[in-house]
């Protein structure tokens, strides 16, 4: 058994945390490789050693003063190796990163340094070998990733490695130019590492215990999800869940690896697994309900719609045009909606609309603002009848009118539009139906 260990920020802000680390990467022996990332918040308020780096960075590259701050980042790191009594020093370290800012090394490397020093720290304290990312996680000439290159230099350099810490976040290029994923990104070097070393399952640690069927901004203490399916996943994320960086699921996923989100605060928790296909039934009909705002719809009416061959087509063009992406197109007869992104849409509002007319020259066009997408999914709903009946009659009982409804043909979601001042207790019903109730 091989598992590969990934842990957030959180649960590598301070000694403290570090050692809970150290108690679960010890409780079990196959957890055999490790991807930290970089300190995080150690409170509310407290800012990310991350952003403390670009801040400093910033500075650098003005030529401001910058020695203060990454002093104060030097501290941050120097608290946690007091902290476990370790006998490490990384005035060196700091010594080239200094040089380096004052080289103009570039931001990518500045932020990089975060979890290239947690990594330094926390392979001292397991005494795992330290193996820096650079050396194994490729970037392309054009600032790409490189997966084929990268899968054969992390196999190659893990083959006959027992234990092994390698830093989250960054990789280089040929030429050792350091490059970071986007923010979050050392799920996706965990990732990286599984497939490499053909893990047996992915544990990403983090500070929740899993992800929660509903968000606990709008639920109270809402129920965790114990099995979800890479679909459906895909689903809760698009709607806005996140818990999981995007690009952190096509290497395992295509490998056929599990990943197992976990809880560093409650390592007793089993926390969420995430498969590619399963034979367990979840608990409820519904996997998960997520939701975003923002939206508007615009409807275009024209008689005899539907015997106009292209019409569609026109219509779309119009929004590729601009380049504006859509996310839901529901239509009757003589009608179509299109959904898209206020904020994208707003700019372009009236070069569209003008469009429109002059592509299909409708009877009606109409605006609905300030709307909201609901995301019902749920594997368990192909096989249960009435679950759309039961949607809607959660929100016919708590006054909420549904603006639209789509059903994918997948028949693993079901989406709902709804007013934006009725989207949290849209929210709300749909869980008290499906998990409070349970009918
Ligand atoms: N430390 C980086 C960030 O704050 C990457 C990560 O934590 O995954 O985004």
């Amino acid at each position: 058994m091989k598992k590969v260990v990934k842990f957030g920020g959180s649960s590598l802000a301070s000694a403290e945390q570090f050692k809970k680390v150290g108690e679960i990467i010890r409780q079990d022996p196959a957890r055999r490789y490790v991807v930290p990332s970089a300190p995080g918040k150690r409170f509310a308020g407290d800012t990310k050693v991350t952003d403390m780096l670009y801040n400093c960075y910033e500075a650098a590259e003005k030529d401001e003063e910058f020695i203060n701050l990454l002093e104060q980042i030097h501290a941050r790191y120097q608290e946690i190796i007091d902290g476990l009594n370790l006998d490490l020093s990384l005035d060196e370290e700091f010594g080239i990163i200094e040089e380096n800012f004052e080289k103009k090394a570039g931001r990518d490397y500045a932020a990089s340094r975060g979890e290239y020093l947690n990594g330094i720290i926390m392979a001292a304290y397991l005494d795992f070998d330290f193996i820096d990312a650079a050396e194994v996680i490729r970037f392309n000439e054009d600032g790409t990733f490189n997966d084929e290159k990268t899968n054969r230099l992390l196999s190659d350099r893990l083959l006959n490695v027992e234990n092994a810490v390698i830093p989250g976040f960054y990789g280089a290029k040929e030429d050792s130019t350091v490059v970071t994923f986007s923010r979050g990104g050392s799920d996706v070097s965990g990732s990286l590492v599984a497939l490499a070393v053909t893990a047996d399952l992915y544990e990403n640690w983090t500070d929740v215990s899993g992800f929660l069927i509903a968000d606990p901004r709008i639920v109270k203490n809402p129920k965790s999800i114990e099995t979800i399916t890479y679909k459906e996943l895909r689903e809760l994320s698009y709607m806005g869940a996140s818990v999981l960086h995007e690009d952190a699921i096509f290497p395992v996923r295509k490998a056929g690896i599990p990943i197992n989100i976990r809880n560093t605060n409650a390592p007793q928790d089993k926390g969420t697994l995430i498969v590619e296909g399963t034979c367990r039934q979840p608990k409820y009909t519904i996997t998960g309900i997520a939701g975003t705002d923002g939206f508007v719809s615009i409807t275009i009416e024209k008689a005899m719609m539907n015997s106009e061959i292209g019409f569609c087509r026109k219509v779309l063009q119009v929004f590729e045009e601009n380049e504006i992406s859509i996310e839901h197109m529901p239509s009757g007869i003589d009608t179509m909606t299109i959904f898209v992104h206020k904020n994208e849409f707003e700019e372009k509002e009236q070069q569209i609309l003008a469009g429109i007319h002059k592509a299909v020259d409708p009877d009606h066009i109409e605006l609905e603002s300030d709307l909201a997408l609901i995301a019902v999914v749920g594997r368990g709903m192909r096989s249960t009848r009435g679950t759309a009946g039961r949607i809607f009659s959660a929100l016919a009982h708590a006054h909420i009118n549904v603006k639209m409804i789509d059903q994918g043909s997948s028949e693993l979601n079901i989406i709902v539009g709804v007013r934006h001042d009725e989207f949290k207790n849209a929210i709300r019903a749909l869980y008290e139906i499906f998990v409070l109730t349970q009918i």
